[in-house]
């Protein structure tokens, strides 16, 4: 198998705000694994926090490319993710690149969608909460007119201007909103107070309210909060989920923190085991990651998937979301066709 691999550069519709800056543009790498003749195409997203970027994703794909070329189909995916796991820590966006591509050439070649080889029943894919950044009051109401199709709200909240954040969208509409606070409460009574207020302003969820390490405050706030509370940060993989039960009432699981489909399920199931609820999330990132993710949300609570409709340079065309609702198709593999490049709005680096 031959893999293939190109660094873009998503450029924001509207500069991204969360408790840890401000961003208009984020780096993703977009994979390609051929086998006769038939591709699987994959994405990598590098946020920030998680410490990769076009470099270090490139290295690895170099990397994992070398090993590829001895294998000849696709097949075996668990045991090719395992050694590809295994070449070096870390590198979970590079990693789950290539997961996505050989999810799409394996579904291709059995002309069959993703959701379908997962058991999955696409009329039960979720809403889509629409995320709205930090953002002034006349910012903030624009954005909400924008986001008119979409039936719940995500609001990132920073610790400064959480009061007048909530109070300005429900000055303006009364959809359900999801809370995410990108750790940026920094105290667990200050947190408590707050998500009691939350509590009277129809909000579903609270997501990762404090710092991601502090276990003994997430443990405190699950005690008492009468709100759900989700780990983002806090949970990256299988192995963290475990010691996050009595902390947090569900997870927010993202094809970047986790490497990729194979391990996603894999953390659907256990956190099902432990009676964790399930977010499905994205970073920002095209339809591509969009729409492998978009597979596995049958299974999900809820799913946060609006990733490429906050980017103005989107490179395919994928899953759909109509009215809101999560619509998977019937393509095969994670359903998605390349969008031909127009040039202006995609910088590509070379490597
Ligand atoms: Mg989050």
């Amino acid at each position: 198998m031959k893999l293939s691999f190109e660094p873009h550069t998503l450029y924001f519709i509207h500069p991204f705000r969360i408790a840890h800056g401000v961003r208009s543009s984020t780096p993703v790498v977009i994979t390609q694994l051929e086998c006769h003749g038939v591709i699987g195409y994959g994405e990598a997203s590098m946020p920030p926090y998680l410490g990769e970027s076009h470099e270090s994703v490139l290295a690895f794909l170099k990397k994992a490319a070398a090993y590829l070329e001895t294998l000849s189909t696709p097949e075996h995916i668990p045991a090719i993710l395992k050694t590809i796991d295994a070449m070096e820590p870390g590198n979970t966006a590079a990693k789950a690149s290539i997961d996505i591509a050989l999810h799409d050439l394996c579904g291709k070649r059995e002309n069959t969608p993703c959701w379908k080889m997962f058991g999955a029943e696409k009329t039960q894919a979720p809403f889509t909460t629409f995320t709205l950044g930090i953002d002034e009051p006349v910012m903030l109401k624009q954005k909400i007119a924008e986001a008119e199709a979409f039936r719940v709200l995500k609001v990132k909240l920073n610790g400064i201007d959480d009061r007048q954040m909530i109070d300005t969208i429900r000055s303006v509409t009364d959809k359900p909103i999801a809370v995410d606070v990108n750790q940026g409460w920094k105290t667990k009574e200050h947190a408590l107070e707050m998500i009691e207020w939350l509590k009277e302003k129809n909000v579903l969820f609270v997501e990762q309210a404090m710092p991601k390490d502090d276990i003994d405050a997430a443990h405190w706030l699950y005690e008492r909060s009468p709100l759900p509370l989700y780990a983002d940060e806090s949970v990256q993989r299988l192995s963290d989920i475990a010691q996050l039960k009595d902390c947090y009432h569900g997870i927010n699981i993202k094809l970047m923190k986790c490497t990729g489909l194979h391990e996603a399920n894999e953390m659907i199931r256990l956190a099902r085991t432990l009676q964790l609820k399930v977010l499905i999330g994205c970073m920002s990132e095209t339809s591509c990651a969009v729409s492998a993710a978009a597979q596995l949300t049958p299974f999900a609570d809820h799913a946060d998937l609006d990733g490429p409709m906050l980017i103005k340079n989107d490179l395919f065309k994928g899953i759909e979301f109509i009215n809101g609702k999560i619509t998977l198709n019937d393509l095969p593999g994670i359903g998605v066709l390349p969008v031909a490049s127009s040039g202006h709005q995609v910088s590509c680096m070379s490597s």
